[in-house]
């Protein structure tokens, strides 16, 4: 559980069950963990030094082993219509990317799982970059201890003054929908989304956090016997031979298959329903025949598509489709009784929007999905 260039323990890769036991091995009680927590995710501590409640030895004793370290910021960008893009040290060469997305009942945090992905969408920024490492769930969970300590910061900077234009400045949802594969990392995310959720850690409700997958259907089953946070599934098209080409997963899980891992995983989890990303491409995924499979596919089932305008990035083939396609599109699903909503384009001045994560990735792998084979970056 060491973390970085540092034989430190970083304590934000412990969900509640570790630290306790890490506690233990330094002499100290279990509950101890829980004031901990209090201290890193409620009151925003990082120096063991103000956590004035701990005993001084005790605090010597972490103080020796262990850090709270969230990563190291890069660069910051502000977008004209409030969102923040955040650069992400994750070694000397490599950055990855989160953004903080204000609206005015809500501030999301999209965060990222990997540098890079192997999956090879041929619609997303990430892909482009290639993949080369997962995130460690100290990465992950930093960048929500991150985000909350710089919204504050720069809360306190602009005094009482309103610059959200009376958006929600805090962190209330948290979307795994930046770099990365979340369900190939998943030794790291699991561990992540418990401290998301713990009333000790950041005490987020099951429904205010999001893994969005590129359906990866065995690691959907497993999430169902592991975590319960909602869940998004990029589907893209509504029949294979096109999401063969859109997302290559879909080679080896169809999406037969995937849609049953998605009941399933409602079933488990007693979820409410699964969210269905599909991005609009001009001419290539909108038609209103193509609408009308969607409905076919989803149609009686526990539901929701989400039609994501696609955002270009430098070298793609694909084109947004215009607005009255994508509403054309929409209302094709809404007659069919299927919910679908389309999805406000957020950032793309600053390049924060949907796909266009590119961070600084060197790109290791050496066999991507859709030109060789598979499995290189995806961890049991
Ligand atoms: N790998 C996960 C997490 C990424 S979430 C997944 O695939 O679900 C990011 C969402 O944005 C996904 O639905 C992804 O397919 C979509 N996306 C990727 N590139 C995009 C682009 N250029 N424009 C709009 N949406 C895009």
């Amino acid at each position: 559980m060491t973390d970085g260039d540092t034989a430190l323990t970083n304590l934000l890769g412990l969900p509640r069950p570790a630290l306790e036991a890490f506690v233990a091995q330094l002499g100290s009680k279990p509950f101890r963990a829980r004031q901990l927590m209090n201290w890193m995710y409620k009151r925003g501590a990082s120096s063991f030094e103000d956590m004035t409640d701990l005993a001084k030895d005790f605090r010597a004793r972490l103080g020796a082993v262990a850090q709270v370290r969230p990563p190291e910021i890069v660069a910051t960008q502000n977008s004209a219509d409030g969102t923040t893009k955040w650069l992400l040290r994750a070694d000397a060469r490599q950055a990855f990317e989160m953004v903080f997305i204000p609206e005015a009942d809500r501030g999301t945090l999209c965060i990222s799982s990997q540098v890079g992905c192997a999956l090879d969408c041929s619609f997303c920024a990430t892909a482009q970059q290639g993949f080369n490492r997962n995130l460690s769930t100290a990465e992950i969970v930093g960048q929500v201890w991150l985000a909350c300590r710089e919204l504050e910061r720069l809360a306190v900077a602009d005094g009482a003054a309103d610059s959200g234009g009376g958006d929600e400045r805090h962190v209330t949802n948290v979307v795994l929908m930046g770099m990365g594969e979340p369900l190939a990392n998943f030794r790291n995310v699991v561990p992540a989304l418990s401290i998301l959720l713990d009333d000790f850690g950041f005490d987020l409700s099951r429904r205010r956090v999001t893994l969005s997958t590129s359906g990866l259907v065995p690691q959907i089953y497993k999430l169902a016997q592991e975590s319960n946070v909602a869940l998004a599934v990029s589907l893209h098209a509504p029949d294979d031979a096109l999401r063969n080409e859109l997302v290559p997963i879909n080679r080896k899980h169809p999406i037969a298959e995937l849609l049953q891992a998605c009941w399933h995983y409602l079933d488990e989890q007693n979820g409410r329903s699964v969210t269905f990303e599909y991005v609009m491409l001009d001419g290539v995924n909108d038609s209103p025949a193509q609408a009308r499979a969607l409905a076919r596919l989803l149609k009686g089932h526990p539901a929701k598509v989400n039609l994501i305008p696609f955002n270009p990035f430098p070298g793609t083939r694909y084109r947004r489709s215009p607005l009255p396609v994508i509403q054309r599109f929409r209302d094709e699903l809404l007659q069919r009784g299927v919910l679908a909503t389309i999805r406000r384009t957020r950032g793309d001045d600053i390049d924060a929007a949907c796909g266009q994560l590119a961070g600084r990735v060197i790109d290791r792998t050496t066999a991507r999905l859709g030109s060789k084979t598979f499995g290189v970056a995806v961890q049991p």
